[in-house]
């Protein structure tokens, strides 16, 4: 039988850490914010929507283990913040999850807000995960250890249909990720991404203009490579406690894609060569 100790070090991966996730409020950042805690984790979720990431803090626990700050990712101050509020609160900052993200209209389809949808979608996506990553870095340099991580997508693998600016913000982040993770491998500090497929999370719901959560589910089903399973936020959560915990110590540079193989699938060739030949 498993010792006390053991089992407490294999139940809680996350144990004295401490973690800022911002995008918490909400579905992935959501579900990583309760799958830390579980973990043994500090918690502070940084985001704008107060009052849904205020409500999710009460349900989950006191202030001494999760807290909910108001924080743009794109002002700098904000971020500057959420990262003094994580250290002042909790005593220091293990896990900078720069999760917030928008996907933005479809640019050629909207018209004259065009410049503007880019540039915010940039703005949130890139230089809010940069903040995140600057601010982390002030705290981690000086403790010579810390794990940042970057939620992209399989947006940042290849083109499937989503905006032109999510696209280009989501290689941007993974590009970001590995010159991070290059510069502060010489304090320690690991930093890598995650690259989901589709997850109905109310980004998504959004975007597909629905509310109804299960056909969304099956689209997602039925578009996938692996079958016979839906991608959850939770399973995101799951990949973000790998890369968190001491289990990927040595685990930096990475975008991990969760996708069941759909970045790496493409058919057009063999069914070019079926119409061809058969
Ligand atoms: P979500 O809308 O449920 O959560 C996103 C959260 O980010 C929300 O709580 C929102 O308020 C917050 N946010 C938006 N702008 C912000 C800002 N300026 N400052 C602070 N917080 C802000 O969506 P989600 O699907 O959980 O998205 C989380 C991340 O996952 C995003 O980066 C998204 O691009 C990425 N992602 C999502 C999917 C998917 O299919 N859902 C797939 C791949 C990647």
């Amino acid at each position: 039988m498993m010792s006390t100790t053991a089992e407490s070090v294999v139940d809680k991966r996350l144990e004295e850490k401490v973690a800022l996730i911002t995008g918490g409020a909400s579905g992935i950042g959501e579900s990583t914010a309760r799958l830390f805690l579980k973990h043994g984790a500090k918690v502070l979720i940084a985001d704008v929507q107060d009052e849904l990431g205020q409500s999710l803090c009460k349900e989950l626990g006191t202030p001494d283990i999760i807290s909910y700050i108001h924080c743009d990712v794109t002002c700098e101050t904000d971020v500057q913040n959420a990262v003094d509020l994580a250290v002042f609160r909790y005593g220091k900052l293990d896990i900078m999850f720069n999760n917030a993200g928008i996907v933005g209209e479809d640019e050629l389809r909207a018209n004259a807000s065009e410049g503007d949808n880019f540039r915010k979608v940039l703005d949130v996506n890139v230089v809010g995960g940069f903040f995140g990553a600057k601010h982390a870095a002030r705290v981690m340099v000086p403790a010579q250890k810390g794990c940042i991580l970057f939620t992209a997508s399989v947006a940042s693998l290849l083109c499937i249909g989503v905006p032109h600016a999510y696209t280009t913000s989501k290689h941007a982040v993974v590009g970001l990720a590995k010159s991070l993770s290059v510069e502060l491998g010489e304090y320690g500090i690991r930093v890598n991404c995650i690259s989901p497929h589709a997850v109905a999370t109310p980004m998504l719901l959004n975007w597909f203009v629905t509310s109804d959560k299960r056909k969304v589910e099956e689209i997602i089903l039925r578009n996938g490579v692996l079958k016979g399973t839906i991608l959850e936020a939770e399973d995101i959560a799951q990949a973000a406690l790998f890369l968190a915990s001491d289990e990927a110590k040595y685990v930096s540079g990475v975008n991990l894609p969760v996708d069941g193989a759909y970045s790496i699938n493409n058919q057009t060739w063999k069914k070019g060569l079926m119409e061809d030949c058969i």
